[in-house]
């Protein structure tokens, strides 16, 4: 089983599919709910597939069916190997069991076949020698009723003859297409005499070369869903119109002709603020160099919030907070970040890192660096404790140090001012080295001996705590520094993506982590105290690389 909690159908939020799927149950309509996740395996998922994952997976979990994975591959020349395998590890990282093995719509040619051959010999569908050009002309547009095409009234016996020429391969690419017979003037241009079935010599990933004619995709996905059993057939929004074309095809033939075949219900897409979803686009980032590839950490695909530091409680959390509907809108990135955040907020073990190191020298301090432990969680005793150390040598934060303190608040180190070192003493600033530009490059401290997890005896009050790493037992690291990919709301509207790409959307730090992440898991999040939540880059091996997941604080209302 998935490895979440299952939750109880009934505490989680009622949408228009549960009343839909509810009332069928009460009515008899179905006894069971079979739903399918159905890529095209032609890039790697993205967020907005998470959604659809979550709903179809978890309407199957609730109501105790099943869901199918299944690829719908009808196009060979946009389809690949590597995106089967990759949507594959994506679905069970994101926490669900798929019903059996994968399915694919490949594995359906041949009935495909037939029932195409069906509809043929119910003088439904024809073979159209029309060119690109002219079916287009033909077709009409949303104001004019397209006309009937010269090959329409051709008899089926002699169809039957020019399709069986098709599959064995007598045709050339485009040259003709196989057509359902519909209407011509119909207000649904999906309904004028779509194309079945057309013409290509593609060596397919999953039949090879078997077949030189392919399914269209629409043809393909009615009776993948029917042939499988599908109950509620989710999708989302602009497959709308097509559902009329998915009714008529069932609807002609006698394997599917009953109440009990697939009914497709739509709902709206997810579409995430400053990030583009549709695959196309995706590829053209990948494609154009923009990204490191499709798991790049910028990038809104699965693999690429895996590689972020995403959790799959995060992702699942999210599609709950965001819903179902049918109302089109735009999604903030604040909402991404927050199901991440209180995530790893519970679960993230604590740390520390120096994103911007200078060195403190701790005067009074003489001999071995001193261990120290320290709690994993300050909320959860049960994840115990961990080693960190104080020496005569550490790193702070450039940030945490200015000469002079500024009046009022501050509550970091300052020369002659007082701050605690998380996890261990209070020190003092006492006076600094610079190098030729005036930048300091050491800070000379004092220490209270008497401070390890305690106040100071004499009572005097020290404001602030700052983190740090021992210096000889830090182990340098790389952090990337994420932020937006894009510098507007809506990229997609843009002439073009260089304009608006975010330029500054990595930025590289040298620094430190504690000695206790030498084998730190890639992908497994830390909170490192004060500069927000990272994890182990998944593609760097054994060198110190972390991602920054996301600030430990909401950046994205106030940009
Ligand atoms: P894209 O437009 O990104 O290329 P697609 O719809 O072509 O996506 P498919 O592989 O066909 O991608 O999608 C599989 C399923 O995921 C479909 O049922 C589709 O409706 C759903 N889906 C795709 N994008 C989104 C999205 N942004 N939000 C919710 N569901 C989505
Ligand atoms: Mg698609």
């Amino acid at each position: 089983m998935s490895q979440h909690n299952k939750t109880d159908a009934v505490e989680r939020p009622v949408n228009f599919i549960r009343n839909i799927i509810n009332d069928d149950l009460a009515n008899h309509k179905y006894e069971r709910v079979q739903t399918r996740f159905p890529p095209e395996p032609n890039g790697y998922l993205h967020i907005g597939h998470a959604k659809s994952i979550c709903l179809n997976f978890g309407l199957a979990e609730d109501y105790q069916g099943f869901c199918n994975l299944r690829f719908d591959d009808t196009n060979p020349s946009k389809e690949d190997l590597e995106y089967v395998e990759a949507i594959q590890k994506d679905v069970a990282w994101l926490g669900f069991e798929w019903h059996g093995e994968p399915k694919y719509s490949s594995n359906y040619f041949d009935q495909f076949y037939a029932y195409a051959v069906e509809l043929i010999e119910k003088g439904l569908a024809y073979v159209c020698f029309l060119n690109a050009e002219e079916a287009r002309a033909y077709r009409g547009s949303l104001t004019e009723p397209g006309k009937d095409s010269p090959y329409r009234n051709t008899s089926p016996e002699e169809n039957l003859a020019l399709f069986t020429k098709m599959k064995q391969g007598e045709f050339k690419e485009g040259e003709c297409v196989l057509r359902a017979k519909i209407d011509m003037a119909s207000s649904f241009m999906c309904l004028r005499d779509p194309a079945l079935y057309r013409i290509r010599f593609e060596h397919h990933h999953q039949t090879g070369d078997v077949w030189c004619i392919y399914p269209m995709y629409d043809f393909a996905h009615c009776l993948s869903d029917a042939i499988e059993g599908v109950t509620h057939s989710l999708c989302t929004l602009e497959f709308q119109d097509n559902r009329r074309l998915y009714d008529w095809v069932l609807a002609h033939l006698n394997d599917f002709n009953r109440p009990d075949r697939p009914h497709q219900y739509e709902f709206s897409r997810l579409n995430l603020e400053y990030t583009v979803m549709s695959k196309r686009k995706l590829h053209q980032l990948v494609d154009d160099h923009l990204v490191s590839g499709w798991d790049d950490p910028r990038m809104p695909t699965i693999s690429g919030l895996r590689r972020r530091g995403y959790t799959p409680a995060s992702l699942r959390d999210f599609a709950e907070r965001i819903g179902i509907s049918k109302v089109d809108s735009m999604t903030g990135m604040d909402i991404l970040e927050a199901a991440v955040r209180d995530d790893l907020n519970k679960v993230a073990p604590r740390s520390m890192a120096v994103l911007d190191p200078v060195k403190v020298v701790i005067e009074n301090f003489e001999g071995e660096p001193l261990s120290i432990q320290a709690p994993v969680h300050p909320q959860n005793e049960a994840m115990g404790k961990r080693e960190i150390f104080f020496g005569r040598e550490l790193y702070i934060d450039r940030a945490d140090f200015l000469e002079e303190a500024p009046n009022g608040k501050y509550q970091r180190l300052a020369l002659n001012k007082e701050v605690r070192l998380r996890n261990a003493f209070i020190v003092k600033g006492e006076r600094v080295d610079k190098d030729a530009e005036g930048n300091v490059t050491t800070i000379y401290c004092t220490y209270d001996p008497e401070t390890l997890g305690k106040k100071p005896a004499d009572g005097r009050k020290v404001k602030g705590v700052i983190h740090f790493v021992e210096a000889s037992k830090a182990l340098p690291a790389v952090f990337r520094i994420y932020d937006r990919l894009f510098t507007v709301e809506n990229p997609v509207k843009a002439d073009n993506f260089e304009s608006v790409i975010n330029t500054e959307s990595l930025v590289v730090k040298q620094g430190f982590v504690e000695p206790g992440l030498d084998n730190s898991d890639p992908e497994k999040a830390y909170q490192f105290e004060r500069e927000g939540y990272f994890c182990r880059d998944n593609q760097s091996g054994n060198i110190q690389v972390y991602n920054r997941t996301v600030p430990l604080r909401d950046t994205w209302s106030k940009k």
